[in-house]
């Protein structure tokens, strides 16, 4: 690598930002990180129509929740700045001139009115109205009136648009670190507009400007910018800059059938396409913490979307990513996303959670229900129900009957309720009294020495027994939960079943 790796992520805030742009940002981050590089952020906001209110801050949040903050942006380490386009307005006017002095943009003055005729006389003769080589000469612009003519023009207030003069009859030769070589015939582009009147320059023009003076290595960024690639290295040529490496990450597919992931495959299947939750006048739109996801999680299932290490590893820490990360080994394909694969990834991120950091999150649930518990029983409770869950907010369901007695009994579990079950719970209840040192492991030797004894079948007493605690057939092993709910309530709830069932 000839220079220092400097790598961007460049979002537009034009709205939350998508699943797809974090793993462009993640992309960039582990590049970065993997050669000791830096990951900026930098906010392209020339498109003051796109403008949303809430979406740059919202931007930086999700980047700062899923642990991969950029080192430098607005506010932090600018010393490229400002970070923000908007706030570096008054630096590309240079920029344009420079390629119109040099032959490499021209002035278009065409109006908004003259170029909707021209699109509509080539829409009813079936064909697309392209400007650029073949027309450009017919058009209103620079290129065919006289110098005096253009500058009176301009002075006069007219509006115009500086356009990028392609070049005619060149195929460019590209090459792209995950695509490979690539070619585009210059005939087929059209001459984008890189610069208003209004002093703005548009995205082709400030992105390019931008990623020279910041010095960027490396462009990483979605598939959806291929189409641009050839304009921007021949941008990099008008300029005479040493363009940097491109490397276009593979769309991400949606769950079911073909095309791209949208937020509408997200409202559609129920599962979030943002980070985080984003509200508008639209509604909300759910996001991955919010949806009880770990940051963690997240990061793993983005980065396997396009990439693997080459094995079947599938759970990788965020470092061990940035040492095994590798642009060559992302794939050309699109990726499915797929929304249960995600769900087991945070599976495995909560069982590596400490039972006690689990207990913190679940202690904040329970509070809500004013269910207060004493932190050592909660941690217990934790241990034995977390193996089944892939979230925290699955908890209460699993582990209610730890907290309150049952209301309401599974229908069919108490079809094992049979005649002689009420007797055979009463002994039980006296068997239980008895006992004086009430842990797990001594009950269920009493109580199963009480059953071989007596001659009495497992599935007897076992079934009733679970259904009158817990109101069903599940939880986890059953003096474990008499443990902690303790004798005097086991047997109450004995007694209510006796009473009830
Ligand atoms: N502002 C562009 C976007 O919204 C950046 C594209 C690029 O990375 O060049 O994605």
């Amino acid at each position: 690598m000839s220079r220092p790796v400097r790598v961007r992520f460049a979002p537009s805030p034009t709205g939350p930002l998508h699943i797809g742009g974090v793993r462009t940002a993640l992309f960039n981050y582990l590049f970065a990180k993997k050669h000791n590089g830096i990951f900026y952020l930098r906010i392209e906001d020339t498109d003051q129509n796109r403008f949303i209110p809430g979406a740059e801050q919202y931007i930086f949040e999700a980047l700062e929740w899923l642990g991969i903050a950029p080192s430098e942006t607005v506010g932090k380490n600018e010393k490229f700045g400002p970070y923000r386009q908007s706030e570096r307005k008054e630096l590309y006017k240079q920029y344009a001139d420079q390629l119109i002095n040099s032959g490499w943009a021209y002035y278009a003055f065409d109006t908004a009115e003259a170029l909707d005729f021209h699109r509509k006389q080539h829409e009813e003769q079936g064909k697309t109205f392209i400007y650029n080589w073949h027309n450009r000469e017919k058009l209103d612009t620079s290129l065919v009136i006289s110098k005096e003519e253009t500058e009176k023009r301009i002075a006069a207030g007219e509006a115009y648009v500086v356009r990028f003069k392609t070049p005619v009859n060149e195929t460019l030769y590209l090459h792209d670190i995950i695509r490979g070589d690539i070619s585009f015939e210059t005939n087929l582009l059209d001459d984008k507009v890189l610069f208003k009147s209004d002093g703005m320059p548009t995205y082709h023009l400030a992105n390019i400007v931008d990623d020279h003076l910041m010095e960027t290595s490396h462009v990483i960024r979605g598939e959806e910018w291929l189409p641009s690639m050839p304009l921007h290295s021949l941008l990099y040529k008008a300029f005479g800059w040493e363009a940097p490496e491109f490397a276009h990450l593979p769309l991400i597919l949606k769950p079911i059938g073909n095309g791209k992931l949208s937020k509408r495959d997200g409202d559609k299947l129920g599962f979030p396409v943002f980070p985080l939750e984003w509200k508008s006048e639209e509604g909300v739109s759910s996001g991955y913490r919010e949806n009880g996801f770990f940051p963690e999680a997240v990061i793993n299932f983005l980065a396997l979307l396009g990439w693997n290490d080459g094995t079947d590893q599938e759970l990788f820490s965020l470092e061990e990513l940035v040492e095994k990360f590798d642009l060559n080994r992302v794939h050309k394909a699109g990726a499915k996303f797929d929304p249960d694969k995600n769900k087991w990834f945070n599976h495995q991120y909560l069982q590596k959670q400490s039972d006690e950091s689990l207990a913190k999150s679940f202690a904040a649930i329970l509070s809500e229900k004013g269910i207060t518990i004493d932190n050592d029983k909660l941690v217990k409770i934790v241990s034995l129900i977390k193996e089944r869950a892939n979230f925290v907010s699955e908890f209460w369901e699993m582990s209610n009957f730890f907290f309150e007695a049952p209301t309401t009994y599974d229908e069919k579990a108490a079809k094992n309720w049979k005649e002689e079950t009420p007797e055979l719970i009463k002994q039980l209840i006296e068997v239980l009294n008895s006992i004086e040192d009430f842990t797990s492991v001594n009950i269920e030797t009493i109580v199963k020495d009480w059953m071989t004894h007596n001659e009495i079948g497992m599935g007897k007493v076992m079934q009733p027994f679970r259904l009158s605690l817990v109101g069903a057939l599940k939880g986890p092993h059953l003096f474990d939960i008499v443990e902690l709910i303790g004798k005097e309530e086991t047997i109450k709830r004995l007694q209510k079943a006796i009473a009830t069932l």
